[in-house]
């Protein structure tokens, strides 16, 4: 008698389907439209192939195009063996490694022969080609389990080195699977995890596109030989790709780096890796963030303090930093290194090797708690609210460093905040309702917010972290912003090693998310640092300390305004904010007397008197993105007005008395805190 198991579908109904039976089978016995539909299943919450057969009574869950991130991980994995399968078919001999699927897409890395070299990107349209005559081909992608030394032996005899070499150091014993592509003596074989589309017809042939090549070493170690890595973005249909291109072009005209040398904001080179140098108009719109900033901290109860750059190995040991944390630390010691005389002497450099170990503090955290432990604390000293715009160096690989979006010297808006237990939760919600605040003066609608929860490498108890945990949940519920609304996530081993955190995402102006803020909840380092106050019962307590940031780094929120705003700030920030220009000389005189004017308001002005066309200085002043261009002629002159054009709309001017202009201009370039309306 055939065996017969029960598979518990999502709308709780239960279908008896007989051993050897696959979700392919569920799927066409509910309809041919699902079945049609249906990419791939989640068999008891595990994403795998829908032809793969039951195993036992089953929770099942069909896998379709609406569920768009399982469908698009699957669908640009399949692309990634395609692109391995075409790359084969065209150049004989290349050997295959790893290709996974990315966010964007996929991209596989090759050992091309030696008489082919790297491949190029004038190459890639033959390979999209070639994909495309798989995908018609319609070809099936098959699981198998084989042997470890099957495998092996035959990935030796096809000369596939890497694969043969990766393959032997899987545990022996454990299912190892590859995925056959195609039927036959053609049929192409990848040592693969899975799961994959049934076959290759179920892709859209026009919705991927093969995008750059690349060295890449194989396991990403430089002692190894250089593959060529092929890179692709796949989505799941040509409206999404056309809509992702779209995005990019979008993504590289706003780009900070561009951006930031248009409008001369700053710049970087290699004598500073990852440090910026700050011109003085990318200045100006630091220190109007920092003013902003230092209002907004000032008017909620923070107190400013200001912490040393260098302290002493032996403190980042009682914080735990050197233990935990000493890979990303900067480390100076405190002597005088013995530097060879002239460039000639290749002695090295020699340091005492007794000398004290120094480190430039990688956050303010410690030094925090050294200032609260100044004397004795009391319970009506709290909540205690620390603030600091502190520099900060992180030792980070230069791979990783990207623009002023990822520096190794940045300045946090830091605050440290020190609180009862009882006080935890308000003074979380009081900082989300500030958070809230800040984003939408700094012209951010749409944030998410998402709860970072322990990590593997962690201090403290197992109950501590449960409590934490709680803590935070629980000050996103009463602040009213665990909603869908405020895209409320939790997101399991992501917090930092002493605490869970919250984190908020801003979304840009074209969509895309960048985390700025958090907040932790944390009672390691008071514990460590040994920080206490006296409780109204007259007995030692420890506070609570919040570690918490609104922007982040100036650095980064800088770069991340510029592309938000593509550059067109809004007045209080922009770094010029108007410039006077002449149509004729003979108005040189008034256009003085307008920016002197401006000037004593407090504007940002500076004066055009070029002799040059007006449309050639309106071209050059809109791609330094000035917001406001006051034009002056004889007319003006002798009429003492102005005609104002503004940035993106240079060809419409309005004509004003000059006081006008002024009261106008001055009104508007209040920052959003200080306006009265
Ligand atoms: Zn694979
Ligand atoms: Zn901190």
């Amino acid at each position: 008698m055939t065996k017969m198991f029960k598979i518990a579908l999502p709308d709780g109904s239960v279908k008896e389907m007989p051993e050897g039976s696959t979700p392919a089978d569920v799927a066409a016995a509910i309809g041919p439209g699902l079945a049609k539909a249906a990419l791939a299943a989640k068999v008891d919450g595990e994403v795998r192939d829908i032809t793969r057969p039951f195993e036992g009574d089953a929770q099942l869950a069909l896998i379709t195009s609406r569920d768009e991130k399982d469908a698009l991980e699957l669908v640009r994995h399949d692309f990634a063996h395609i692109l391995a399968e075409a790359v084969q078919n065209l150049y004989p001999g290349t050997q295959i490694t790893f290709g996974p699927a990315t966010d964007d897409g996929f991209y596989y890395d090759f050992a091309p022969t030696a008489e082919h070299g790297p491949f190029t990107e004038e190459e890639l349209p033959a390979i999209e080609e070639e994909m495309r005559r798989i995908i018609a081909r319609d070809e099936p992608l098959v699981r198998e389990v084989w042997t470890r030394d099957q495998v092996r032996d035959f990935f030796e005899k096809q000369g596939e080195a890497f694969k043969a070499e990766w393959v032997m150091e899987l545990p022996e014993g454990e299912t190892i699977t590859m995925y056959r592509t195609g039927e036959g003596e053609d049929a192409w074989v990848d040592l693969c995890r899975g799961p994959h589309l049934a076959s290759t017809g179920k892709l859209d042939p026009s919705a991927f596109k093969l995008t750059r090549v690349s060295g890449a070493y194989w396991r990403g170690d430089p002692k190894n030989p250089m593959l060529s890595r092929i890179y692709g973005t796949a989505w799941l249909n040509k409206k999404q790709l056309d809509a992702y291109v779209v995005r990019l072009e979008e993504a590289a005209k706003r780009d900070h780096r561009k951006i930031g040398q248009e409008m001369d904001l700053f710049h970087l080179q290699a004598e500073a890796h990852g440090s910026v140098f700050w011109h003085p108009n990318g200045y100006i719109i630091w220190r109007e963030l920092e003013a902003y900033m230092r209002r907004r901290l000032d008017s909620a109860g923070y107190l400013e303090v200001k912490t040393p750059q260098l302290m002493d190995a032996r403190q980042w040991e009682k914080s735990g930093h050197w233990g935990k944390y000493r890979e990303n630390m900067f480390i100076v010691p405190d002597s005088i290194p013995v530097v060879p005389e002239d460039e000639e002497d290749d002695t090295p450099v020699i340091c005492d090797p007794d000398a004290d170990l120094m480190a430039l503090k990688p956050m303010n955290c410690p030094a925090h708690v050294l200032i609260f432990n100044q004397g004795i604390k009391s319970y009506r000293d709290l909540p205690l609210r620390l603030a600091e715009f502190g520099c900060c160096h992180r030792n980070e690989p230069h791979g990783a460093l990207h623009g002023i979006l990822r520096v190794r010297q940045f300045t946090q808006d830091d605050a440290h905040i020190f609180v009862t237990e009882e006080q935890l939760v308000d003074e979380i919600v009081a900082f989300c309702d500030l958070l809230d605040s800040v984003y939408r003066d700094l012209g951010f609608d749409s944030y998410a917010i998402k709860l970072a929860l322990r990590p593997d490498k962690r201090f403290g108890s197992d109950a501590e972290w449960d409590h934490s945990e709680q803590v935070l949940r629980a000050a996103v519920a009463k602040a009213g912003r665990n909603t869908e609304e405020f895209g409320w996530e939790e997101l399991p081993g992501e917090g930092a090693f002493y605490a869970p955190k919250l984190e908020f995402h801003l979304t840009d102006a074209i969509g895309r998310t960048w985390q700025v803020g958090t907040i932790q909840a944390d009672t390691v380092l008071p514990e460590r640092l040994d920080a206490n106050y006296v409780g109204e019962d007259g007995q030692k307590h420890r506070p609570v300390m919040l570690h918490r940031a609104i922007i982040g780094t100036f650095e980064r929120f800088i770069g991340i305004l510029i592309e938000h705003y593509a550059g067109k700030f809004p007045l209080w920030l922009a770094p010029v904010q108007a410039v006077v220009t002449t149509i004729v000389s003979d108005a040189d005189a008034y256009a003085a007397e307008v920016a002197a004017k401006l000037a004593a308001a407090g504007i940002r002005v500076e004066s055009d008197l070029r002799n040059e066309k007006i449309n050639y200085k309106v071209r050059e002043h809109s791609l330094k993105k000035v917001p406001l261009l006051l034009v002056v002629g004889k007319r003006e002159a002798e009429e003492g007005t102005v005609a104002l054009r503004r940035l993106g709309s240079e060809d419409r001017q309005v004509v004003m008395t000059l006081d006008e202009a002024v009261a106008m201009i001055a009104s508007e370039k209040v920052p959003p805190d200080l306006r009265v309306n």
